[in-house]
């Protein structure tokens, strides 16, 4: 059994930098052009003897009907519906946005199993990077650094306990 980690945000929160740094793969093209990413990559980490997958998603677009908005839409709840867990990432220096509460109550209706990661935290207090995000109601924010490393492996084993 390799339990299936789903990353979802909104586009440049750091999802594909995160997926890079768990796969060691420049499978998920990483670039500062938000929502570059247009399908579903998959790869595979591993934690101590444990590996599971990964699958970085091109966005979660809950507006759009059709095009490739919605494409890429339709393709995350997909994503989302085959997880195991989802780990969920908002940018701590961009702060909560609304895009980010829509995400919310989406993955909450998913009924998955939510982490809440605030990426970017590199730098920033532990309680300033993650304190509004509280209000999700999605649990305690981790804050991570996908670029830097900084918090993923505890983010890993949270996400995999009891899978
Ligand atoms: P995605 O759209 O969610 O897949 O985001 P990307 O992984 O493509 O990253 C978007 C931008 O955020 C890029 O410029 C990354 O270099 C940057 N980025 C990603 N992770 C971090 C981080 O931990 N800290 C900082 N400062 N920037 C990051
Ligand atoms: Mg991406």
């Amino acid at each position: 059994f390799k339990p299936v980690v789903v990353l979802v945000g909104r586009p440049n929160v750091g999802k594909s930098t995160l997926f890079n740094r768990l796969t060691r793969s420049r499978d998920a093209l990483v670039a500062d052009f938000p929502g570059l990413t247009r399908d579903r990559h998959y790869g595979e980490g591993r934690v101590g003897d444990h590996p599971f997958i990964v699958v970085d998603t091109g966005g979660f677009e809950p507006v759009a009907k059709e095009g490739i908005m919605a494409e890429m839409a339709r393709q995350t709840v997909q994503a989302v519906d085959e997880a195991d867990v989802v780990v969920f990432l908002t940018d701590g220096r961009a702060g909560l946005t609304a895009h980010d509460r829509e995400i919310a109550d989406r993955l909450r209706r998913s009924g998955r199993r939510i982490l809440l990661a605030v990426n970017k935290a590199e730098g920033l207090s532990r309680a300033n990077a993650a304190a509004e995000f509280y209000e999700l109601g999605l649990g305690e924010p981790l804050p991570i650094s996908a670029a830097h490393g900084d918090g993923v492996h505890t983010l890993v084993e949270e996400a995999l306990q009891g899978l």
